[in-house]
């Protein structure tokens, strides 16, 4: 009842007309113009927000058995990462940027125009109607994109089987990809904000809760404030979902979501962590 009202007030507040957002989108936009117009803008907020993302992970895995209160949520006790795997993630993700992300956000910057900013702010709704419908386009996308590159085994030996190092996912494990997934992931991610006719503040956001719910996805621990736990009725998977894809790789092909893999019969059960 209480998780039904908070929903309430929250839709009732994107309902106003002003949006609460207009004071802060005219500070970035009359104070930091040149830096939001720069198309490396989003590369580095997103490099960025993964790796911040990450660090809070690490710590915990770092600490691990020590400390009691955090580690009673870990989804696999007894399988944390160690350091070679650590490293091995690291030098992947190190070599995918070198590689891939920094030639792309150089060749953003020398051929791609600033972008204008729009003088209005999204309204609260748009923001978050907006992030919901490119989560659940990307979800539909890498649904058939995985699906395919398990079912098809050149495709799963050749692109996505790295990603399968570890069965047991820690957050470096994220970016831990081949080039063509992280390719086919960073187009999208880009591409679907466009398509939607997203506002830039909701783009940005759509982004850094994208790098979120994905480090998430991997971190190997079921918190209570899991987003599997604080969006109701089993609707959305989280980390318990992706973990079982982890032990169990024909299983919860939908990153975010529940509802493609219930449809397709794909769907296994996730327990939450035991102590709650
Ligand atoms: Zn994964
Ligand atoms: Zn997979």
């Amino acid at each position: 009842m209480t998780q039904v009202r908070v929903f309430e007030t929250i839709w009732e507040v994107c309902q106003t007309q002003d949006s609460v957002l207009q004071p802060l989108w005219d500070y970035m936009r009359l104070n930091h113009s040149e830096t939001l117009r720069s198309p490396l803008f989003p590369v580095i907020l997103t490099v960025a927000s993964y790796f911040v993302l990450c660090v809070p992970y690490l710590v915990c895995d770092m600490v691990g058995k020590k400390w009691p209160a955090i580690y009673q949520y870990k989804i696999q006790p007894n399988k944390l990462p160690t350091t070679a795997m650590l490293l091995h993630c690291g030098g992947v993700t190190l070599y995918n940027h070198l590689l891939l992300v920094f030639p792309a956000a150089a060749a953003q910057w020398l051929w791609r125009p600033p972008v204008p900013l729009p003088e209005q702010a999204p309204t609260l709704l748009e923001l978050a109607g907006g992030v919901t419908a490119n989560l659940l386009l990307f979800d539909l996308q890498y649904f058939i994109w995985h699906f395919l590159h398990h079912k098809i085994r050149w495709l799963y030996v050749t692109f996505h089987a790295i990603h399968h190092n570890y069965s047991a996912p820690f957050a470096l494990a994220t970016q831990c990809l081949g080039g063509w997934e992280l390719v086919t992931v960073g187009f999208w991610t880009t591409l679907n904000p466009v398509l939607l006719r997203c506002h830039l503040l909701t783009t940005w956001m759509f982004m850094v809760v994208h790098v979120y719910v994905s480090v998430e996805d991997h971190c190997g621990y079921d918190f209570p404030w899991s987003t599997s736990r604080l969006i109701p009725f089993g609707v959305y998977g989280g980390p318990s979902k992706h973990d079982v894809h982890h032990q169990k790789p024909n299983t919860n092909f939908a990153p975010h979501f529940s509802h493609w893999d219930k449809l397709f019969g794909t769907h296994a059960d996730f327990s939450f962590a035991e102590t709650q």
